[in-house]
């Protein structure tokens, strides 16, 4: 089954209706600033990859990604994962899994050096079935594979919360989706220095598309 409605930005307050069964899908849920996206195999197994931002006056998870979900007729998420700390990419998951949404939550390491990821962690980690995952394959099920290209069990201590970012490589159906959450051009370089595979037919940059990132090579 081909890859259908390749991508589709959805907005908070655009007409959508649910989603055409036997299909696959990957979206991108605009939350404003920040990340979120959404991927559903032809056997309606859902993922998440981010949820937003978390603040006093806006929160992702519950003004936008929840009535998403309610719109498009998803009432569960068999895996959630966030790529690292940042508010804009962890912080809306809160909302979420408080609703009961999150079937099983998948956390990278955090930096223990780090108050604000440590934060995050300890409320995410308070949900019922998580993950902390360190390296290689991490998800699979019929029409989807999740690997982890990062390396936690190596990656040098100095790199800052966005070169921490998990690197995943979607694989739905028979397209692979390269997530690199905020990874920066040290980042960027350790996996061209590992010699990691990074072939994609898509890939969603690091840091939101900023200068900071894409070296030429990678
Ligand atoms: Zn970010």
């Amino acid at each position: 089954m081909g890859l259908s409605g390749y991508i589709h930005c959805v907005s908070f307050g655009f007409w959508f209706s649910p989603l055409k069964s036997g299909c696959s899908h990957l979206m991108s849920i605009d939350v404003g600033q920040g990340d979120c996206y959404l991927l559903q195999t032809s056997d309606n197994t859902t993922i998440l990859i981010d949820a937003g931002k978390l603040e006093k006056s806006y929160d992702a998870g519950k003004m936008t990604i929840i009535p998403v979900l309610k719109k498009l007729g998803i009432d569960k998420i068999d895996a959630a994962f966030i790529s690292h700390y940042d508010n804009d990419h962890a912080g809306g998951m809160i909302s979420l899994i408080r609703a009961g949404l999150i079937k099983k939550l998948y956390l990278p390491p955090p930096d223990t050096s780090s108050l604000d990821d440590l934060t995050l962690f300890n409320l995410l980690s308070k949900h019922e079935n998580f993950e902390l995952i360190t390296k290689g394959n991490i998800f699979s099920k019929k029409g989807i594979t999740i690997d982890l290209l990062t390396n936690f069990d190596s990656i040098p201590v100095e790199f800052s919360s966005n070169q921490r970012s998990a690197v995943l490589m979607a694989t739905l159906e028979n397209q692979k989706i390269l997530f690199t959450g905020d990874l920066e051009k040290d980042g960027e370089l350790e996996l061209i220095r590992k010699n990691i595979n990074l072939k994609c037919d898509l890939l969603k940059v690091g840091h939101h598309g900023s200068r900071l990132v894409l070296q030429m090579n990678f």
